[in-house]
C-alpha cells in the first residue's frame, strides 16, 4: 500500500515542520513545492529562473510548471512506496490534477488539514528564521536555536526566507484565502478523507503524535468513507 499524505494548510501552519518529523517516523519522503522551487532559484537552473519573480511577489506559481515538477517527483523510486506532499495542491487545477494522478494507479491519500488562528500565523511567519544549508526552520519567539541567529546542526547563520517580508507575507496569505482555502470544500466534495486538527497551540512533537494516530485510524487505513 502507497501511504500518501498530504500536509494542508495556510502559510505558517506547520506544515514544514511537521512533515520533516512525518517523514522520519514514515520512512517516506517530504515533497515540498516550496523547496523545490526554491533549489531551483539557488541553483540557477531553467525553472528557477522562470518563477523567481512570482516567489519573490507571494504569488502563486502557474499550475502546469507545479503539476509537471510534481509528476516527475512522484515518479522517482524513493516515492514509490509512499510520500507527504507539503504545499501541494494549492489551487483547483492542482487538485483535480493530483485527485487523477490518485484515482488512476489506486492510491488511497490522507489529507491533514492543520488548522491555526491568523494571529498565531503572523507571528510564525513574521518571526521565522531558516537555515539556508540544511533548510531547518526556526522562529525567534516559540522555537529559537540554541545560540542566536546560528543553525543548530550546521552552525551557519540563519536567515529570512525572502517571502517571510512583510508585504510578501500578505500577499501569501491572499493568496491562501482565495485560491487554495477553498479546496476543503473540493475535499469534502469529492469525498476525499479530510481530517482537520487544531494546529495553534500543540509543540510540533506533541501535534506529530496527533497526526500519526490519526493516519493510524481504521478510516484511514481501511476504504475510504462516503460522503
Ligand atoms: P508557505 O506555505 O509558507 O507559503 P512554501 O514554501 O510552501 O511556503 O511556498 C513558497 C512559495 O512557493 C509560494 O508562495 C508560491 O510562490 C510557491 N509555491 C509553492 N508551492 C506552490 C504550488 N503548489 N503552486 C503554486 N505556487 C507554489
Amino acid at each position: 500500500m502507497t501511504q500518501a499524505v498530504v500536509l494542508f494548510g495556510s502559510p505558517g501552519s506547520g506544515k514544514g515542520t511537521q512533515a520533516n518529523l512525518l517523514k522520519n517516523c514514515l520512512k517516506v519522503p517530504h515533497i515540498s513545492t516550496g523547496d523545490m522551487l526554491r533549489e531551483g532559484i539557488r541553483d540557477g537552473n531553467a525553472l528557477g529562473v522562470r518563477v523567481a519573480a512570482t516567489l519573490h511577489a507571494g504569488a502563486l506559481v502557474r499550475d502546469e510548471v507545479v503539476n509537471s515538477l510534481v509528476e516527475k517527483r512522484l515518479a522517482e523510486p524513493d516515492a514509490q512506496a509512499g510520500f507527504i506532499l507539503d504545499g501541494y495542491p494549492r489551487t483547483r487545477d492542482q487538485a483535480e490534477h493530483l485527485v487523477a494522478w490518485l484515482d488512476g494507479r489506486g492510491i488511497r491519500e490522507v489529507v491533514i488539514h492543520l488548522i491555526v488562528d491568523y494571529n498565531v500565523i503572523v507571528a510564525r511567519l513574521t518571526g521565522r528564521r531558516q537555515c539556508p544549508r540544511c533548510g531547518t526552520l526556526y522562529n525567534i519567539v516559540s522555537n529559537p536555536p540554541r545560540v542566536e541567529g546560528v543553525c543548530d546542526l550546521e552552525g551557519e547563520k540563519l536567515v529570512i526566507r525572502e517571502d517571510d517580508q512583510e508585504p510578501v507575507i500578505r500577499e501569501r496569505l491572499a493568496a491562501y484565502e482565495s485560491q487554495t482555502r477553498p479546496l476543503i470544500d473540493f475535499f469534502r466534495e469529492k469525498g476525499r478523507r479530510l481530517y482537520e486538527i487544531d494546529a495553534s497551540r500543540q509543540s510540533p512533537q506533541a501535534l506529530l503524535v496527533q497526526v500519526c494516530r490519526t493516519l493510524k485510524t481504521p478510516e484511514t487505513v481501511g476504504p475510504a468513507q462516503q460522503g
